[in-house]
């Protein structure tokens, strides 16, 4: 089983709140109307998407509340990554059990990855589970409700090559007021060999530019200071403008519109909006990205490139389409256009099938070369289904998987360490996203390289850009005084 505590001991307390905590809706004033309480897990795609539900949810008459207890309908929106994250929800599904036998008139549904992964299954493995929607049915949730307050089992799993939820509003669930997600894209068309992501969330399509640039403009009219543009290869967006395709944002062309145009139109809502994006995939990521990232201060030098293995022999067995020559290519390009202080995190997988100690090493080097800010790393779990279930033993013993991992998560450690005090004695511009986890005489937010700074609170307020003199740190925070 993998360490997520230790993975995430590196990341900052908002990383770890999003990676490892559930999320659930915010209280609403229900004035009579029926209750909805969502949980989610896994990425922050999952969260996004519960934001629409609850929008879908809101225009077919629910209010949404924080507390499971109060609700009518209650939704677990899932993920099917790792084995682990599908146990966490299995185990939540029996807590809700005994509330269903208290309350027999209440729904309870899922959604999400694990939904699309199980189907129908789960309405017999999960006695208890009345809806099942996978990651393209949330427009068809209230009929699903409907259908199940009549006592059906409601499912829907089907996945479409079209929805992209453009035209729905989300609605911002457990926001700061600051920050916020934009869906660009969903689906995913490469096949990893140890991934359920295109099983479970279908074929890659890019959502409307037009859509995403209102979407961007509204949340800065609203005071937000920040969007991430989300996808699972953002650097593979793609809009193909057809006849009928509403209205052009100003100064763009006919025809494509490619992830460095969507970038620029994004960052030319306004300069006070910061813009970030992930996840970006090394075999697509271009030179016309990083020199649009250069070309604009509110795009932040941060990128996320997972490089899953250091190893030609495992990569190609993962089949991630390029090899450790590529992918440093990459890193070199990113650092002769963006800079040495360009933010750089991974996602690293031990103990892959038939890995072997020096294809291992070869991780750890690959760690070495390019000195990582941060990392999120994992332990290989096979999903059924995968190409790599069907094609290859899960043979490395979980006890060599564990320790392996321990070696990446310890030298990330020092890493992020060796890293983050490269700031020391310079100035960051940071967005104040609120107090500091630790202590309210102190604020938080986050420098361009997403590290998170914590200085004292003044007469400063969330959502205020502040310079900061960086004074000390540790391997997940920086620590300063605004000057
Ligand atoms: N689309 C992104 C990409 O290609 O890098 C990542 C998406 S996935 C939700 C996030 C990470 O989970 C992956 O980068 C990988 O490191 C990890 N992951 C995916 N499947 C896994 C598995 N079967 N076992 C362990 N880790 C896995
Ligand atoms: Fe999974 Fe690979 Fe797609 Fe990422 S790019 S979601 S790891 S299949």
């Amino acid at each position: 089983m993998e360490r997520i505590t230790e993975t995430l001991s590196i990341l900052s307390e908002a990383d770890k709140v999003s990676a490892d905590e559930p999320r659930v809706l915010e209280e609403e004033l229900a004035l009579g109307k029926k209750r909805l309480y969502i949980e989610s897990y896994g990425c922050q795609m999952n969260f996004s998407d519960s934001e629409i539900v609850a929008s879908v949810m809101r225009n077919a008459g629910f209010a949404t509340t924080a507390t499971a207890d109060d609700a009518d309908v209650i939704f677990l929106n899932t993920c099917a990554i790792r084995d682990n994250a599908e146990q966490k929800v299995r185990n939540r599904l029996k807590q809700l059990n005994t509330l269903k036998k208290r309350k027999p008139e209440l729904l309870v549904g899922m959604l999400g990855c694990m939904a699309e992964r199980l189907k129908a299954k789960l309405l017999e493995e999960e006695k208890m589970v009345d809806i099942v929607a996978g990651p393209d049915a949330y427009r068809d949730i209230p009929k699903l409700v409907e259908e199940a307050e009549s006592g059906q089992k409601a499912v829907n799993v089907f996945l479409s090559r079209e929805e992209t939820y453009a035209d729905i509003s989300p609605i911002r669930l457990n926001s700061n007021g600051v920050t916020a997600f934009i869906s660009i894209m969903r689906g995913c068309d490469n096949m990893c060999s140890f991934c359920v992501v295109p099983f479970t969330r279908g074929r890659e399509r890019s959502r409307d530019p037009y859509s995403i640039v209102r979407e961007a403009r509204d949340l800065a009219e609203a005071g937000y200071k920040e969007v991430t543009l989300l996808g699972q290869n953002v650097d593979s967006y793609k809009w193909q403008e057809t006849e009928g395709t509403e209205q052009r944002a100003e100064g763009m062309g006919h025809g494509a519109v490619s992830f460095a145009q969507l970038l620029e139109m994004v960052a030319q809502v306004s300069p006070e909006l910061r813009v970030r994006f992930s996840t970006s995939h090394p075999k697509d990521i271009t030179d016309e990205v990083l020199y649009t990232m250069a070309k604009y201060d509110n795009i932040c030098k941060y990128i996320h490139l997972p490089a899953q293995s250091g190893n030609d022999r495992i990569l190609k067995l993962m089949n991630r389409t390029y090899d450790r020559a590529w992918y440093i290519q990459k890193i070199d390009r990113i650092r002769a256009i963006l800079g040495e202080d360009c933010g750089i995190s991974h996602d690293m997988i031990s103990g892959f099938c038939s890995e072997t100690e020096e294809e291992h090493q070869d991780t750890l080097s690959l760690m070495e070369y390019v000195r990582y800010d941060y990392g999120y790393m994992f332990a290989y779990s096979e999903r059924p289904g995968t190409l790599a279930a069907k094609k290859y033993a899960d043979d490395v013993p979980n006890d060599v998987k564990i320790r392996r991992l321990n070696e990446i998560i310890a030298l990330q450690r020092n890493m992020s360490l060796e890293r983050n005090q490269r700031h020391i004695g310079k100035v960051q511009r940071v967005l104040i996203e609120g107090p500091s986890k630790r202590s309210d005489d102190f604020l938080s937010g986050r420098n361009d390289q997403n590290k998170m700074v914590v200085f004292p609170k003044g007469d400063y307020q969330k959502g205020q850009y502040v310079n900061v003199l960086i004074t000390d740190c540790t391997a997940a925070t920086l620590l300063g005084v605004t000057v």
